[in-house]
């Protein structure tokens, strides 16, 4: 059975001070029986994570992310961060090719493939983000664009490995534009990038996590996690509001009936 999932991008926004605050206004919020086995993640810039991860510490369903790692292990990278040293503070994740990475640093396909392999030498699971542009989906590329990502990113990985990836489809139109994909799209676009999985890893691909992510808030989070490949979602500007967050943590349960377990 796959996780259901609700991950929070927090992207650079908040001091440390308020990402304290933020943590601990979600952690009062979440209301186990509404919560279920949805897992809850949290994924702070750097500065916040060591006192962000002491926070969550003994939360059984509530991990960490970080939003990024180099895909070297040391070295001279002046300002950079190794996933060797995101591992070393217990945290359990790290986003890796968000659109914002891909577009605003040049990050490359062959770059993703080593932050990804980066990650899983160091136990971090990967929550590898792929999709589209606006100009790709209107030209009828979406689909393409997003199974070559995935091909790219990931393919190199063993089975092994593989089982540790979260998949986030997050069409670049939709990522804090407060355009949302329809529940069809969305759904349309997780069968098809678990069917590419599927291809690759065979019956492996019915157990990987794929979140959506594109402007989910409280008032279509259900819609959009109750289609059968939506596993739950990553989430952006909502994820800095407590109550939005835990509204669409809640959702998750709501729509998928408590019916998956972790
Ligand atoms: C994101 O940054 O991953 C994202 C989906 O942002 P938003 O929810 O704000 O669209």
């Amino acid at each position: 059975m796959r996780a259901k999932i609700v991950a929070g991008n927090w992207k650079m926004n908040t001091v440390p001070s308020d990402g304290v605050s933020l943590v601990v206004d979600i952690l009062e919020k979440l209301n186990p029986t509404q919560m279920g086995d949805t897992r809850v993640i949290i994924a702070p810039p750097f500065t916040h994570l060591i006192d962000v991860i002491d926070h969550v510490w003994e939360e059984g369903h509530i991990s960490v992310a970080a939003q990024n790692c180099h895909h070297e292990d040391s070295g001279a990278y002046t300002g950079e961060i190794s996933a060797g040293m995101i591992a070393d503070l217990n945290i359990d994740a790290v986003i890796i090719g968000h659109s914002e990475r891909r577009e605003y640093f040049k990050e490359s396909d062959e770059l993703l493939a080593s932050k990804v392999d980066a990650a899983i030498r160091h136990s971090l699971m990967p929550i590898f983000c792929v999709g589209e542009s606006l100009e790709q989906r209107q030209s009828g590329n979406h689909e393409k664009v997003v199974t070559e990502q995935l091909t790219n990113g990931l393919f190199h990985l063993s089975p092994e490995q593989m089982k540790s990836v979260i998949v986030a489809y997050e069409p670049v139109w939709a990522i804090g534009t407060g355009e949302t994909a329809t529940p069809e799209q969305a759904q349309e676009m997780h069968a098809a990038i678990r069917a590419h999985l599927s291809s690759k890893y065979g019956d492996l691909a019915e157990e990987i996590s794929i979140l959506y992510g594109g402007s989910v808030k409280p008032s279509n989070a259900r819609e959009i996690f109750g289609k059968p490949d939506v596993d739950g979602g990553l989430v952006g500007g909502a994820s800095l509001d407590a109550s939005d967050f835990v509204s669409i943590v809640h959702a998750m349960q709501t729509a998928k009936g408590g019916l998956r377990a972790v």
